[in-house]
């Protein structure tokens, strides 16, 4: 029996005083506005918020793809300067290539660091058998479902060895009961890789379902309004009755912000 102090985990990615503004057509536009945020090593966070409320455009500054207007991005204590192989993006959807087969879509990024073939085709076949797509190895993507696709994406990612995943609405576009499935999925690839996970989505019950933290995000200025920890056993399915009591707290939380943001898109805020 162990008992005590666990030590604290390192610390992996730092937002201090972080605010991104755009130019629109209305004037500028405040994405983010003084965020501060720091992610745990092998943490799994949710961001769940109303469309446009900066989500996006949290995570592609923790991808290093924007630079912030404010403040610092930083990852174990250094700032981003850019992408890095540290860091894998998975987004919604389109992300692989047409022209490959499942198999080379999954080496791609080991093929282009030089790995060679036969590790690189042995480790593609390791991260198909975690995604559960072995069978379909040789298959074209345009026979692939939507499911399998994101399937395909994150096993692509994960052949990368990131230590950060980054998704961004991954599950979106997928039926419900695909979207069910995934989850559970997920969270076992989590457990099995202990990849730091930032997940973003504008679903309480995903976020609910997957995240060991749940933040909760406002509209214009974009910033975080609440944090929620979540400590239900694993895996979870979106339906167990514990989760869902908690999803409608969080829900409770965000109905002040999307009818704010709903207002505004109305033009009447
Ligand atoms: P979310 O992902 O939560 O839907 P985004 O991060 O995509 O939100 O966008 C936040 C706000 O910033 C929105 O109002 C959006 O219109 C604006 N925005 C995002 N990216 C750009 C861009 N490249 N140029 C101009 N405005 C942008
Ligand atoms: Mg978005």
């Amino acid at each position: 029996i162990t008992k005590g102090h666990e030590a604290p985990k390192p610390v992996s990615v730092t937002l201090e005083g972080v605010g991104k503004r755009y130019p629109s057509v209305q004037g500028v536009v405040s994405a983010l506005e003084q965020i501060d945020l720091q992610i745990l090593e092998g943490e799994f966070v949710c961001i769940v918020g109303p469309s446009g409320c900066g989500k996006s455009t949290l995570l592609n500054l923790i991808a290093g793809l924007e630079r912030p207007d404010e403040g610092a991005v930083k990852i174990k204590g250094h700032p981003i300067t850019g992408p890095g192989s540290d860091r894998v993006v998975i987004f919604q959807e389109g992300a692989l290539f047409p022209w490959l087969t499942v198999r080379q879509n999954v080496e791609f990024g080991l093929k282009i660091n030089g790995v060679e073939p036969q590790v690189r085709r042995a480790l593609a076949m390791d991260y198909l058998k975690m995604v559960h797509l072995t069978r379909f190895a040789d298959a074209q993507v345009h026979e692939l479902s939507g499911g399998m696709k994101q399937r395909v994406a994150i096993a692509r990612a994960l052949a990368m060895d990131p230590d950060i995943l980054l998704m961004d609405e991954p599950f979106a576009a997928l039926d419900a009961q695909t979207r069910d499935l995934l989850h559970v999925e997920l969270q076992e690839i989590w457990t099995a890789t202990s990849k730091t996970i930032l997940f973003i989505t504008h679903n309480v019950r995903e976020a609910v379902c997957l995240g060991s933290r749940v933040l909760v995000m406002t509209y214009r200025p974009g910033r975080i309004k609440d944090t929620f920890h979540i400590n239900h056993h694993r895996p979870r399915h979106p339906e167990d009755p514990g989760l869902i009591e908690t999803s409608a707290m969080i829900l409770n939380t965000l109905k002040a912000v999307v009818d704010k943001a709903v207002k505004a898109e109305l033009g009447d805020a």
